[in-house]
């Protein structure tokens, strides 16, 4: 056994020295004023990303991930979640799985930044899909075929794709070393297409250390579109409106239908409905909604009246012309829509209950207790029962963020405006929105109507080249908002 004699160890350190001086570079005098830095080695800059094989890569896993069938109901979520935890893994990126109940699944990964303890940023997905009937479609939904340089299948676009092009961003930053101010946090839940219970918001209750520095998110909601005039822009959703679904029964004697009473709780109802039906609640323009119409004719150089929008709906016929567009309608006020009836099941037979289900929805800042007073008093029928079945708060996130400016920095490279939006329908986002986390509805893809049009209809389908340009965009997105911008824009030239 050697002893440790003061002079060996002088000797070794000798040569530990001696070994430094040829392994380390020399640095400048000014770099040297801290001597711990001299014990470290700078990050190399950042490796070139090769775009061909990521989109090579992307397509054959979004392939796969349409092919796992996880149509909701019932879900099925468990089998997407554990590959795309293993697409992770394989380039040593943690990742975790958790079933919220038997078969479905939610996954979770977090690619590190440098620790600055900047808020970290969430890329958020669904991986259940809405049902598709095959006959209806060209090819078979749950194939992953490629067709014309597209790939055709239920979830290519909502919402399995923009899943993908998240995924895959995190993946390319990782493997050309790039370091972010910030982490960036994967989730992708289930249960979305049926209100998230078991997706998001089983994540938000159980599992919120899981985004507890994270101050921003990204989300579907709103991609890159073109006005008729071919002027280019991303739709941002910063809100949206919220739910408020009730049930509402009328109840009376039941009886034989050969001798009927006056009233029935069948022609209760059907009146109480049709009261409802000609009812409208009234307008009211919100600053996301004004300033939505406000940009949308600066692109377009019209109609005047969007300008000014509030003015302009004030005017009784520009009013009925404005809101005769459903969409329109829906941005501008309340709506209240009956979808579910339910009576007796005997054709003779008076039942004793007679249920409507309405589809209620609110603007951003709506009271649901005023709404559900409005919606009582314009069916008219004091007997009637009414319970609220959904509504939670209604939280817009802000136009001016670090992530909106982000946003606006890769539009601009483009030459393209942002356009906040509102969408009239509601995500998961809500559910983060409740934890004060900024929430964004943008996945930076080109979106045409009639792409848009297979979202929950027939032959949906994402273009390999959008889905390649989605991933560039995506990771120029998390280097603008995570602080690495001027090191790409210095690589690229
Ligand atoms: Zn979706």
């Amino acid at each position: 056994m050697a002893r440790f004699t003061p002079a060996r160890i002088a000797r070794a350190f000798a040569l530990i020295v001696l070994a430094a001086g040829v392994v380390w570079p020399a640095r400048p005098a000014a770099a040297a004023h801290n001597s711990d830095h001299r014990l470290v080695e700078p990050a190399p800059p950042p490796r070139p990303i090769d775009y061909a094989q990521l989109t090579r890569e992307a397509t054959a896993l979004l392939q796969n991930y349409i092919r796992i069938d996880t149509t909701n109901p019932p879900g099925d979520e468990l089998g997407a979640a554990r590959m795309l935890k293993e697409k992770f893994l394989s380039d040593g990126v943690p990742a975790t799985v958790w079933e919220p109940a038997p078969g479905r699944g939610v996954i979770a990964a977090r690619l590190h930044g440098i620790g600055r303890h900047a808020k970290s940023i969430v890329l958020l997905s669904h991986m259940d899909v809405v049902p598709a009937n095959p006959k209806e479609w060209e090819v078979p939904p749950f194939s992953g075929e490629i067709k014309n340089g597209e790939i055709w299948g239920r979830g290519s676009l909502d919402d399995k794709g923009p899943g993908v092009i998240e995924l895959m961003a995190m993946l390319a930053i990782k493997r050309a070393g790039i370091l972010l101010d910030r982490d960036v946090i994967f989730i992708a839940t289930g249960d979305e297409e049926e209100g998230g219970k078991m997706g998001a918001g089983w994540t938000v209750a159980h599992e919120s250390d899981l985004f507890a520095d994270a101050g921003y998110l990204l989300n579907e909601g709103g991609a890159i579109e073109k006005r008729p005039n071919g002027k280019e822009y991303f739709a941002v959703s910063i809100a949206e409106k919220t739910p408020l679904w009730i049930r509402v029964t009328a109840a009376g004697p039941a009886d034989h239908a050969a001798m009927p009473p006056d009233e029935t709780a069948v022609t209760r109802l059907a009146r109480a409905l049709d009261r409802l039906d000609n009812w409208r609640a009234p307008i009211r323009l919100i600053d996301p909604v004004r300033d939505y119409f406000r940009e949308i004719a600066a692109l377009d150089g019209g109609p005047p009246q969007y300008r000014s929008l509030a003015r302009a709906l004030r005017d009784p016929a520009f009013a009925r012309k404005f809101t005769a567009d459903p969409h329109h309608d829906a941005l501008v006020r309340d709506t209240f829509t009956p979808t579910v009836l339910r009576a007796g099941d005997k054709t003779n037979v008076i039942p004793s209950l007679a249920e409507a289900e309405i589809d209620g929805r609110l603007l951003p800042g709506e009271n649901p207790i005023t709404a559900m007073a409005d919606v009582s008093k314009a069916m008219g029928d004091a007997n009637l029962k009414t319970e609220v079945l959904l509504n939670f708060p209604s939280v817009s996130s802000p136009r001016d963020s670090r992530m909106m400016t982000a946003i606006q920095e890769l539009a601009a490279r483009e030459h393209a405006a942002v356009v906040p939006t509102m969408i009239a329908g509601f995500t998961d986002s809500h559910y983060f929105r409740e934890k004060n986390i900024d929430c964004y509805g943008f996945i930076p893809i080109e979106l045409t109507p009639g792409e848009m049009k297979g979202v929950h209809g027939v032959n949906e389908r994402m273009s390999v080249k959008k889905l390649g340009a989605g991933i560039r965009r995506m990771v120029e997105l998390l280097e603008l908002a995570g602080g690495r911008a001027r090191a790409t824009r210095e690589r690229r030239r």
